[in-house]
């Protein structure tokens, strides 16, 4: 305090250094999560809707923080990202979301698929067709029941390379589909050439399909742009019965979203597939 009075002008901007300071204790405290496995993996059921069956779920990532308590992706994956650590936490990710799958698969309840997310740094690394080899194996998970989940904007960052990247991985099996799509900037042109098999309608337009002439026609477009192109559709971010209504009379393929199940621990993902067996 003494030092600071001696200067006539100062400029304080809280808002500036307290943000820099959060950010700060934040990547300190992904490092010391990584370490304490304060992340966890949800699981959220993906139906198919020509017989109601779960055929697959999607992993997503939460971080038991001690003291802010269960965080959401959108909290944390971009300084992720900034700072390299997506890196060595994707991987853990990945390892965790195969073996937990293939766990499932040896215990009776099915050749359920997993579906993994991938950020940028992941998807551009050049070893990332080697990690999933390795993963596959040491998981024991066969490679047709993983699909990667890309986004328009990562695939477009370097076209040639994705493709190359995509090309090797369709080839040991693995699956690959193009998430949120629709709001992201790849013409048509480029859908051609991208080796995908499934695509997720953001679920931007399913929330709107009630009550929005414009993402109902998205919708309805992206179904059979899917189909004409050989391509399974999923939608995501399901919430009505209405909505499930419409997409099931355009022939989607598969659904996610709230109507069926929050995403969830592995343990109450389980116990619900088991419910619903019995049943
Ligand atoms: P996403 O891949 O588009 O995942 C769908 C998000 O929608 C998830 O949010 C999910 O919980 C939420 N959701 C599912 N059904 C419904 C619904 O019916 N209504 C509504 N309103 N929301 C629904 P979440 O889990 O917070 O994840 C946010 C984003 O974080 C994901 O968006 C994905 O981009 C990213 N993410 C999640 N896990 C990972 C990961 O392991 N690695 C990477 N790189 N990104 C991840
Ligand atoms: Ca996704
Ligand atoms: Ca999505
Ligand atoms: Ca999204």
């Amino acid at each position: 305090a003494k030092e600071a009075g001696r200067n006539a002008v100062r400029f304080y901007l809280p808002s500036m250094n307290e943000r820099a300071v959060e950010r700060l204790a934040l990547v300190d405290a992904m490092r010391h999560a990584m370490s304490y496995s304060e992340f966890e993996l949800y699981y959220q059921p993906q139906i198919a809707l020509a017989t109601g069956e779960v055929i697959g779920m999607e992993a997503l990532l939460r971080w038991r923080h001690p003291q802010m308590g269960m965080l959401r992706p959108d909290r944390f994956i971009s300084l992720a990202e900034e700072t390299g650590l997506i890196v060595p936490l994707g991987t853990w990710v990945l390892r965790a979301a195969c073996a937990q799958a293939a766990a499932w698969h040896r215990s009776g309840l099915g050749e359920l698929r997993i579906a993994v997310n991938l950020s940028s740094r992941q998807f551009n690394d050049a070893s990332l067709p080697r990690l999933i080899e390795s993963v596959l194996l040491e998981t024991g998970l066969p490679a047709t029941s993983l699909e990667i989940e890309l986004t328009e904007s990562l695939m477009m960052e370097n076209v040639d390379a994705a493709i190359a990247t995509m090309r090797e991985l369709k080839a040991m099996g693995v699956q690959l589909s193009i998430d949120d799509f629709g709001t992201g900037y790849s013409s048509l042109s480029y859908l051609k050439r991208f080796p995908v098999d499934v695509l997720k309608i953001d679920q931007s337009f399913v929330r709107d399909i009630e009550n929005d002439t414009n993402s109902t026609a998205m919708v309805a477009a992206i179904i059979s742009l899917s189909h004409d192109l050989g391509l399974r559709v999923i939608a995501e971010g399901v919430e009505t019965e209405a909505q499930l209504a419409y997409l099931r009379s355009r022939g989607c393929d598969e659904v996610q979203g709230y109507l069926f199940s929050r995403p969830v621990p592995a343990r109450e993902f389980e116990q619900m597939l088991r419910d619903s067996r019995l049943a």
